[in-house]
């Protein structure tokens, strides 16, 4: 294909779903009836559904094909011998736990390592990676770069871990840190990649401590891409090489599939060394499954062994780079402003500068995304003080930032979805003068943004 500036959907459509299409009148029915809590809206009723990236991908037509000839034997399946054949020959780790998604594979390999006061160090711990750790009486420490702090900064490698604090925090604390994390793309620090040289100089920390150095590895192709596209030096190598190359630094990697896998459920632990894997079979078998299917189904495993290969094909990677791209210049045109730069899975809408009127305890995400909902029949996700505020001895602790998280599945919308969810937000923003905030109504005491019923200000 000749060079052109367009970057078109690489993948034609042959099955089609009927996306739902409802007036204002019944969105806002929806909110009231839902608490103004998108989580308690039906998904039939939501037009642009950007709450999550996760499982959420369409599959193509050779992983439904391969999904047609999976062996659902329960020992010794073909199809498990498929998946480890992928993930053997694109990490080079030859022993694969697979497991029903990633907090199985957190929980598995944490149940084992992570004792009352061990130290778990990465970038950014995900939400049930921090839990399944402080769960076992350890701690997640978080050593993100610096820059990460600066929601405006266009810094290409955001997710850096900061190698200086943590060889200061292996140096006084060795003996609790039973292994060493990095999350890539770093997600709860908002899809912001990690790059190559950053990644060998945190493996060389670990190794010089000897410990077991272990990658979160959801989004793995998209961070190899984001080493291509922004580190010079690599500019030239192909993706599948550079992902290699991270792989080759570490130990072991975690992987929900329901991200770079390009599934709707799955994941696995691989490891280099054998050291580990009977005591992790043994757990997986109590929890999980026989070590030749975990928690999946054959069919789950055949396309999640198809689809890891789809998520390094370098089209489809340009391809959703340049839908987040696009998002959040276009939204950035219109007066929303974005935390940059963009990753590939998402775009964070920054609701507290929006909003500047509305104190963090009205909640400005919340406002933002019921308005989002109401106005463009966008789902999306508030990423705040309703997900992070704390009230502490009375008094109420707002989260780091008031963000708005529209997350992309895989291959699901298109060019003209994001320019209509882009037009329909510029109302939003216009109408911002109106958007006063939301008070909380009613709150469970875990988790509260789940099911939180909240009412606008
Ligand atoms: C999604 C995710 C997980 C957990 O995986 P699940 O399949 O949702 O259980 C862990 N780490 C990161 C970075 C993730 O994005």
């Amino acid at each position: 294909m000749p060079e052109r500036q367009t970057i078109i959907e690489p993948f034609k459509i042959k099955v089609v779903e009927p996306l739902p299409q409802l007036t204002r009148a019944e969105r806002a029915r929806e909110l009231e009836a839902a608490g103004w809590n998108l989580f308690l809206v039906p998904a039939r009723r939501v037009t642009f559904d950007f709450l999550t990236d996760s499982g959420t991908t369409a599959m193509s037509a050779a992983q439904w094909a391969a999904m047609m000839i999976a062996d659902e034997s329960y020992a010794g399946s073909r199809s498990f011998e498929a998946l480890e054949a992928t993930v053997r020959r694109v990490t080079g780790f030859r022993y694969i736990i697979p497991t029903h998604q990633g907090r199985a594979a957190e929980h598995l390999l944490f149940s084992m390592l992570v004792r009352p006061g061990s130290i778990v160090p990465s970038n950014n711990h995900f939400d049930t990676t921090r839990a399944n750790i402080e769960q076992l009486g350890g701690e997640a420490v978080d050593l993100v770069c610096a820059e990460a702090r600066d929601a405006r900064s266009a810094a290409p490698f955001k997710g850096n871990l900061d190698v200086e604090r943590l060889d200061e925090l292996c140096r006084r604390e060795r003996d609790r840190i039973p292994l060493g994390m990095i999350t890539i793309t770093n997600n709860a620090g908002g899809g912001q990649p990690v790059s190559l040289a950053n990644l060998r100089a945190v493996a060389e920390v670990y190794r010089r401590y000897d410990i077991p150095f272990i990658i979160d590895a959801c989004r793995f192709a998209e961070n190899a891409w984001f080493i291509k596209r922004r580190e010079p030096e690599n500019a030239k190598r192909a993706v599948r090489a550079i992902a290699r190359e991270v792989f080759d630094l570490a130990d072991g990697c975690m992987m929900s599939g329901k991200k770079d896998g390009m599934v709707n459920i799955g994941g696995f632990i691989a490891l280099r060394s054998d050291a580990w894997v009977p005591r992790l079979r043994s757990g997986l078998i109590l929890t999980e499954g026989f070590p030749t299917y975990g928690g999946m189904a054959a069919r789950d495993m055949e396309a999640f062994a198809v689809g890891i290969d789809e998520a390094l094909e370098e089209p489809y990677l340009a391809y959703r780079e340049a839908v987040a791209a696009y998002v959040a210049s276009g939204l950035e045109r219109i007066g929303m402003p974005v935390m940059q730069p963009p990753g590939a899975h998402a775009v964070y809408l920054d609701a507290g500068a929006l909003l500047p009127d509305v104190p963090p305890a009205s909640y400005p995400g919340q406002a933002l995304v019921a308005s989002l909902y109401l106005i463009a029949g966008v789902r999306g996700c508030e990423v705040g003080s309703v997900m992070f505020g704390k009230h502490l001895a009375g008094t109420f602790v707002p989260a780091a930032r008031e963000l708005v998280r529209l997350a992309f599945p895989r291959r699901v919308y298109t060019q003209a979805h994001m320019d209509y969810v882009i037009e329909a937000t510029a109302e939003v923003v216009a109408g911002r003068g109106d958007l006063r905030g939301m008070r909380i109504v009613e709150e469970p005491p875990f988790l509260r943004h789940f099911t939180a019923k909240f009412a606008p200000l």
